[in-house]
């Protein structure tokens, strides 16, 4: 399986920056064993994609929709975001869930329309502080991935990622242990199994996020479960990302 280094920029950056930051990242030569995806604000999505030449990268949405069209001032649909040629999105990042009031079922929905629009989505699960500390983090993980997956194919199931991010460890400069991050990977692991089997769950990208810097990354990608990286803050900077990237 590759190893996928995915970016979430956020709402950072501005035109300029995205020009430069792209122009940067046609020029690093990405191992034919590693993929990269930069998720970007919707506005930068087509310019940024039309820019971009390296044939191992691509661009993917922060967010789409839960409905296919209509009264949705501001938002955008699966299927925009497809007719602009993009392959993948994230669904459910812990802080749409948080600030946005995304549900479970509201994440179900969203997987859906991605999928029903051939694009890849890249499912967010992930335990607060207090969760981890009552020792429910497993449950929750169970409990979001079950939600998530209602009504999703066998088939289906081979166009999704996911990213195991504990709520505690984004942005806080917090990360979990090599240990902590590849048992929860793990677990998510075997409930992908429980749910649709081995084959689909030993082929199914799981890739940790929180807190991920050039410090750290080896030790995470190293890990038995670990297909990857989602990295927040530390995309930003193309240096660092660039050094992941190698
Ligand atoms: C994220 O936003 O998905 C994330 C992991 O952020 P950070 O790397 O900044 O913790």
């Amino acid at each position: 399986m590759k190893t996928i280094i995915a970016g979430n920029w956020k709402m950072n950056l501005v035109k300029e920056d995205v020009v430069n930051y792209i122009n940067e990242l046609n020029q690093v030569e990405i191992n034919q064993d590693k993929e990269v995806i930069i998720f970007a604000p919707s506005i930068f999505l087509e310019s940024a994609k039309a820019q971009l030449t390296n044939q191992l990268a691509s661009i993917g949405a922060e967010n789409i929709h839960q409905e296919a069209k209509g009264a949705f001032t501001g938002e955008i649909s699966a299927e925009m975001v497809k007719s602009i040629g993009i392959e993948n999105t994230l669904i459910g990042h812990s802080e749409r869930r948080e600030y946005y009031n995304e549900t479970d079922q509201i994440v179900n929905k969203k997987l859906m329309q991605s999928l029903e629009n051939g694009i890849k989505p890249m499912l967010c699960v992930g335990e607060t502080l207090t969760e981890r500390q009552g020792n429910l983090t497993n449950e929750i993980l169970n409990s979001q991935l079950k939600a998530a997956f209602q009504d999703i194919t066998p088939e289906q199931m081979t166009n999704i990622t996911i990213a195991y991010e504990p709520i505690w460890a984004i942005g806080t400069g917090e990360v979990a242990t090599k240990e902590q991050a590849q048992e929860a990977c793990a677990y998510v692991r075997s409930v992908v199994a429980d749910l649709y089997g081995n084959d689909i769950a030993n082929n199914m990208p799981i890739l940790y996020g929180g807190s991920v810097n050039l410090n750290n990354f080896n030790d995470i990608v190293e890990q038995a479960d670990i297909n990857g990286v989602l990295v927040g803050g530390a995309s930003l900077d193309i240096n660092s990302f660039k050094n992941m990237m190698k």
